[in-house]
């Protein structure tokens, strides 16, 4: 059953015979389509399997441990007496507290790619199911006197849907003063600086490394891993990354920017170039 869906677009290049086609020499006959559908795996990998929800569970524990050592080790730094800066958890939200893969299924099923009215249409309803384990770790997080800042990049017109579905499964600091939207940047690095002005962060969670640090946004060498790497010891303390296949910086490195051709095309290269 494995990568079905995606025999359709990979079929078409295996029988190319000749030259390498190029993204100006196959163009596919409905792009959105098959771009859609190339992603149908990592979306029902993510909606269906016990394994994404494990994967969840299990990093919101690692996250409760590395809590409780972070908020320990802060506490030794503080001479007797002195005042201290109250402490924060940073999580986004989208797959990371909030998950939209009923979104993304119903997107595959039509045969669509990311739309913004489609994607309002989803997040006005204010109806997605808390992530595995995000509830229970964050209020536990408060519980240890964290304050949660969601830093996210829905926009500022999401703002009411986005608390009301926030409040309505009793996360912790769903309010104006802790959610900060995208303003003009997806760039989140601002936003981040804003909390530690005032607040010792003790821990920070998403779904992409973006979230953690800016410079993950090129992946111009070796796919960002040597990045990885670099940053290795801040990630390990301070970070808990969840998994998407469905969406983020990785695939946007490949398909690029422009029409859906031409993201398609792209993303054609990508298979050819890559196999062995
Ligand atoms: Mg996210």
């Amino acid at each position: 059953m494995r990568d079905l869906l995606l025999l359709v677009p990979l079929t078409a290049l295996v029988a190319c015979s000749g030259p390498r086609p190029t993204a100006s020499s196959t163009p596919a006959a409905d792009p959105t389509r098959e771009l859609a559908l190339m992603g149908s795996d990592a979306v029902l990998w993510q909606n269906a399997s016990a394994e994404a929800y494990w994967i969840y569970e299990q990093a919101y524990e690692q996250a409760a441990t590395k809590l409780m050592w972070n908020i320990v080790e802060l506490a030794a730094t503080y001479g007797e007496g002195q005042p201290r800066k109250p402490m924060a958890v940073i999580v986004d939200i989208d797959e990371t507290v909030l998950d939209n893969s009923p979104y993304q299924v119903e997107a595959i099923e039509h045969g669509r790619t990311f739309d913004p009215q489609d994607w309002r249409a989803w997040t006005d309803k204010a109806i997605a199911r808390p992530s595995p384990g995000a509830l229970e770790f964050l209020l536990h997080a408060h519980q240890a006197s964290c304050e949660v800042f969601y830093i996210t990049n829905r926009e500022t017109a999401e703002r009411a849907s986005t608390l009301k579905n926030l409040i309505a499964h009793g996360f912790p600091n769903a309010d104006e003063a802790h959610l900060l939207l995208m303003d003009g940047t997806s760039d989140k690095t601002e936003r981040r600086a804003r909390v530690r002005a005032t607040h010792d962060v003790v821990l920070l969670v998403g779904d992409q490394l973006r979230d953690f640090d800016e410079r993950f946004k090129d992946r111009s060498v070796n796919s960002g891993k040597a990045t990885v790497d670099a940053l290795a010891d801040s990630l390990s303390k301070y970070f808990i990354l969840l998994p998407n296949p469905m969406y983020g910086t990785y695939r946007d490195a490949v398909q690029g920017k422009g029409t859906e051709a031409e993201k398609h095309a792209r993303m054609k290269e990508w298979f050819q170039r890559n196999g062995h």
